[in-house]
């Protein structure tokens, strides 16, 4: 047996060899030309993976938070209205931070599984002046995932900052920062990125920054404060040493390896990857009658899946015995309905194997739980529905 068990939580992923062999590196100084060359690269490949050739990234030592934090430290000022569009536990968690820093928010939820009606995002931002509002791409509470263009077109229009929590889709689903005119895109190196936990990614559009250079008070947050960390991130792409906070260096070295590989992929063939495993896997799912938390394909996540479990199946029981199984699923997170459903990240360099595993592990889980499954039901929808993928692909291209 191998001695390690198939991660498929919603974060952190399964890392590539190469990016984890990086981490055991001999760690070099943060001012030697090889790492500076790293760090700048970093910055050129966000771009390309954010699609924003003028947005400017960011990288510090953190987490997925932090990167939300940071927005919300340079962008927002006290007083300032900010409207938070909530699809779940992160949408929230975006409300306590701008009220942290004295923002007064408003936050529209969406009833569970769904999503904000557009209609009244705009009549909202027709009737009140808003500096920013918040969106979460994919909650990963919910595994809904929003349609951020729309709504990023509409905070255009009423000239207001657009801050889109890709901390699940950044690497995963479809991003068009520019085109779509996203002023900050944020996400953590352990989801689709493909990087251990530890780094808080961004980039933020040039309305954002001159928004930031504008602000009448100082950031109220040291660490965050754009102040201290923009003059390293031009350094570094100009490929000159510099110093504000000492940056985990074997992260960066993995995150060069990361974003170079997803470079190789190309976004479209790895977004589309997302997709039609994403779509196969609720195939199969559905076929062993689990129900989803979101309420259409449509807005279904490509990057997690969140399903109730059947009814009079023990949840802590199913996902113990996948465990045993070495499969590890993740349980629910939001508090109302924590232990009626769970749910299984595939991002990153998620393959149609390790899928067909967790539906393997879950089928015979089931059934020795006394769920009357039938062995192979789940196998079977999943493998159709790729297949349907591949044949029209090979009608296309051959
Ligand atoms: N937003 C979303 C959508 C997330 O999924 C997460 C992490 N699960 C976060 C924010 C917070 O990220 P972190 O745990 O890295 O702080």
């Amino acid at each position: 047996m191998k001695g390690r068990k198939l991660l498929m939580i919603p974060g952190p992923i399964e890392f590539e060899p190469e990016v984890l062999h990086a981490m055991g590196r001999a760690t070099t100084s943060h001012v030697a030309p090889d790492f500076i060359e790293t760090f700048g690269t970093c910055i050129e490949l966000m771009r390309e993976v954010w699609r924003s050739p003028l947005g400017q990234p960011c990288i510090v030592a953190g987490t997925g938070t932090l990167a939300m934090d940071m927005a919300a430290a340079n962008l927002v000022e006290k007083d300032d209205r900010v409207l938070v569009i909530s699809t779940g536990y992160f949408g929230k968690r975006y409300k306590d931070i701008m009220d942290r820093y004295g923002a007064k928010t408003t936050i529209f939820e969406a009833p569970i599984g769904e999503t904000v009606d557009l209609d009244a995002i705009e009549n909202e931002l027709k009737t009140n002046t808003y500096k920013a509002l918040t969106l979460t791409h994919v909650d990963t509470s919910t595994g809904v995932r929003v349609d951020p263009e729309p709504i990023a077109k509409l905070a255009q229009k009423y000239n207001c900052l657009s801050i889109l929590d890709g901390v699940c889709s950044v690497a995963g689903e479809e991003i068009n920062q520019d085109d779509w005119g996203i002023d900050v895109i944020l996400t953590g190196s352990q989801k689709a990125i493909g990087v251990p936990p530890g780094l808080a990614l961004l980039v933020a559009s040039e309305k954002a920054m001159q928004v930031w250079e504008n602000r009448k008070t100082s950031v109220g947050s040291y660490y965050s404060d754009w102040n201290n960390w923009l003059p390293i991130m031009k350094a570094y792409e100009e490929r000159r040493p510099s110093y504000f906070g000492t940056p985990p260096v074997n992260l960066i070295v993995a995150l060069e390896i990361s974003l170079k590989i997803i470079q190789k992929e190309g976004m479209e063939t790895r977004v589309r990857r997302h997709r039609e495993l994403a779509r196969a896997f609720r195939a199969g799912l559905a076929a062993l009658k689990f129900d989803f938390l979101p309420k259409s394909n449509e807005i279904s996540a490509n990057t997690l899946t969140a399903a109730y479990y059947p009814e009079g199946v023990d949840g802590s029981a199913l996902l113990a015995k996948l465990s045993k199984d070495g499969v590890i699923l993740a349980g629910g997170l939001l508090p109302e309905l924590k232990k009626s459903y769970f749910r299984i990240g595939h991002m990153g360099s998620v393959s149609s194997n390790d899928l067909i595993a967790v539906l393997s592990s879950l089928e015979r889980s089931l059934i020795e739980l006394g769920h009357p499954v039938k062995p192979g039901e789940g196998l079977q929808a999943f493998q159709k529905d790729l297949l349907k993928l591949s044949v029209t692909h090979s009608k296309i291209t051959g």
